[in-house]
């Protein structure tokens, strides 16, 4: 008895370590995920990581969307079992509902009725960067504006649920970072926005921003580009 509790206890613990090491070595992107944790330390210590929320990087059509750092970028993960959608940008201030969120471009702006944490923004007339997007109108989508517990939410006043085809300007104040990750059971959420740029429909309405393959890696809309340390930052003009 005690020797087959020993031989299933191997192949367990075989198992969970192959799948681990599997893991590190095909995601890529460990390495920047894990400094979130260093990040949150001490933000003062790392300069050269932050962005800063209202500001255009160099030749970037868009503004950025916060100020914090990139601990997650598009693709991050391992796919095909996840692949991040967006940008999660970390705050450097760890309190909720300090840290503004603005709007990326000029747009018209969604906030469904159910949406406590998010608004979506329709950019018909996004010119830019064509051979990205077709000339096709796009959308950015900004989220984790609410309490850890969901029940209060960040984003401001002038966007109530069920908002729908507000127009509002590049720059224009959407709400503060929050730690509400849409699933109560899952409340360790760090402080940050997570922020995509969405594909359309061919009826105009916005593209599922769950499934990576409806959204487009926002790195040339902000204007973003991986060092060699893997850190995602303003590229050079
Ligand atoms: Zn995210």
């Amino acid at each position: 008895m005690l020797k087959k509790i020993f031989w299933w206890g191997t192949a367990v613990a075989a198992v969970l370590f192959l799948s681990f090491a599997a893991y590190v070595y095909f995601n890529r992107d460990l390495d920047r995920i894990l400094l979130i944790g260093t990040w949150f330390e001490e933000p003062s210590a790392y300069p050269d990581w932050w962005i800063w929320g209202g500001e255009r990087c160099p030749n970037a059509p868009m503004l950025l969307p916060s100020t914090g750092y990139i601990g997650v970028g598009w693709s991050d993960g391992t796919p095909p079992f996840y692949a991040h959608t967006g940008y999660d940008i970390f705050s450097p201030d760890g309190g909720d509902n300090r840290t503004p969120i603005y709007a990326a471009y000029d747009g018209y702006l969604t906030r469904e009725a159910h949406w406590r944490s998010a608004v979506i923004i329709r950019h018909p007339d996004f010119a830019e960067l064509p051979d990205i997007t077709g000339g096709e109108q796009i959308w950015t989508y900004y989220t984790h504006m609410a309490s850890r517990d969901g029940e209060t939410s960040y984003i401001a006043a002038d966007f109530p649920a069920g908002t729908r085809e507000k127009f509002v300007p590049a720059g224009t104040l959407l709400g503060y970072q929050g730690t509400w990750s849409g699933d109560p059971n899952n409340t360790r959420m760090g402080l940050h926005l997570h922020f995509s740029v969405v594909q359309s429909n061919p009826d105009g309405s916005y593209k599922n921003e769950t499934a990576i393959g409806n959204t487009y890696d926002p790195a040339p809309f902000l204007g973003i580009v991986e060092g060699e340390d893997r850190i995602l930052r303003c590229g050079e003009r």
